[in-house]
């Protein structure tokens, strides 16, 4: 071997350790349903749904094709429309203002805290009066748990209440995490979370989910889910859409989600490492009070004069991949930026959008692997 080659690239995040590590189980589990061949709606969707509810607390589980999917059903069974408002927060992926945008109503974008990445409380209440100001209904608000940390709940909630908004969480990056101790999910509130393959609990293909403690909105949802069907498959008494989660991927993450809480436990200690390692050279991510987090990413912000691309260029030379979430956050996005934005403006979103960087994370992460990792950002941030 020629040792002048390059070291092994480093996965951003495994999923074929993951895959080893599960063995046969998924394969056999796949098998199962190629042969009862009850594609859709089978028993493992059921199955799924229960055991969903039972690691979330949450009292009913509406399985769905995607995390924008749920999004979408949510606030299809709200009747949300033309005229309303739903405050949401900038610096985020683009599926969660999408969803509001999608229904005809108009997402009113919010800032975030800088420490934590999750939405600012203070511009969440600016938000709401720059919306009543421009002839908007206020009806909604969406709060994020941002690459794996929950928000801070109870502030919102409190907001919530005093304007008269639904809560929909978008937990997409952070089904697992927990907030004052009760997960995600399981915290009374409309949640949504996502089973795409790179989330912190994925399937193979797209999957969601939805999380309620509301039997009849449930109901609502599962009608959503199918066409907006009544007593039967034709006869439609709303409009929904084909939000179904195919039997193949519940029958996946039924396996994945037996070591899900192990995969949660080394999560944390590949953060904690990081923490460690990095917290001298760069801004590492910070959890509230209250919060956890699954770790759906690990970023980190560059100090002042740092050129982000020379350093995941520095990176890259020694095999490790970064990603950057998000290069823009939603209102400079050439979609969106017709969309109002909070008075007060996002002054905290476009700083983020400027200088975060996510490095390698996922359960499987070694110490050594890890290693190599910190001692290559040290190196690009000291040359
Ligand atoms: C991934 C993601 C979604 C959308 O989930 P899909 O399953 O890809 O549709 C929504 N919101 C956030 C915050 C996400 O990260």
């Amino acid at each position: 071997m020629n040792q002048h080659l390059r070291p092994d690239p480093v996965a951003f995040i495994d999923i074929a350790a993951q895959r080893r590590r599960l063995g046969r189980s998924i394969d056999e589990a796949v098998s199962r349903v190629l042969a009862h061949c009850q594609f859709i709606n089978g028993p493992e969707v059921t199955e799924l749904e229960a055991a969903l509810a039972a690691f979330s607390g949450a009292k009913h589980v509406v399985s769905c094709a995607s995390g924008t999917d749920a999004l979408l059903m949510v606030l299809m069974a709200k009747g949300v429309g033309r005229g309303d408002a739903v405050m949401c927060p900038s610096f985020t992926f683009c599926a969660t203002g999408e969803a509001v945008a999608l229904t005809g109503a108009t997402p009113v974008f919010v800032d975030v805290d800088e420490s934590t990445f999750n939405m600012d409380v203070a511009s969440l209440t600016r938000g709401v009066a720059t919306a009543k100001r421009l002839g908007l209904k206020p009806k909604g608000v969406i709060p994020v748990d941002l690459f794996g940390q929950s928000a801070d709940h109870d502030a919102i909630a409190a907001v919530a209440q005093a304007e008269g908004l639904f809560v929909l969480d978008d937990a997409a990056q952070a089904f697992g995490a927990s907030y004052n101790g009760r997960r995600l999910g399981g915290l009374g509130l409309i949640t949504t979370t996502s089973f795409f393959p790179a989330k912190p609990l994925g399937c193979f293909g797209d999957g969601g989910a939805i999380f309620t403690d509301d039997a009849a909105f449930a109901e609502t949802l599962r009608s959503v889910r199918v066409h907006g069907q009544g007593s039967d498959k034709y006869d439609n008494v709303r409009l929904g859409l084909t939000g179904r989660l195919d039997t193949i991927q519940a029958a996946v993450l039924l396996e994945k989600l037996k070591i899900f809480e192990d995969e949660i436990a080394a999560r944390n200690v590949v953060a904690e490492r990081y923490a460690r390692g990095l917290g001298n050279v760069v801004t590492v991510p910070r959890l509230a009070g209250g919060a956890s987090s699954v770790w759906a990413q690990y970023t980190i912000r560059l100090p002042d004069g740092i050129d982000r691309q020379e350093f995941a260029l520095a990176l890259k030379a020694q095999g490790i991949p970064t990603a950057i979430y998000y290069p823009k956050s939603m209102h400079q996005q050439t979609a969106y930026r017709d969309f109002p934005v909070a008075d007060g403006g996002l002054p905290a979103s476009e700083r983020l959008s400027s200088d975060v960087i996510s490095l390698p994370m996922h359960a499987y992460l070694d110490e050594p692997t890890q290693e190599r990792v910190i001692k290559a950002v040290r190196g690009a941030l000291s040359t």
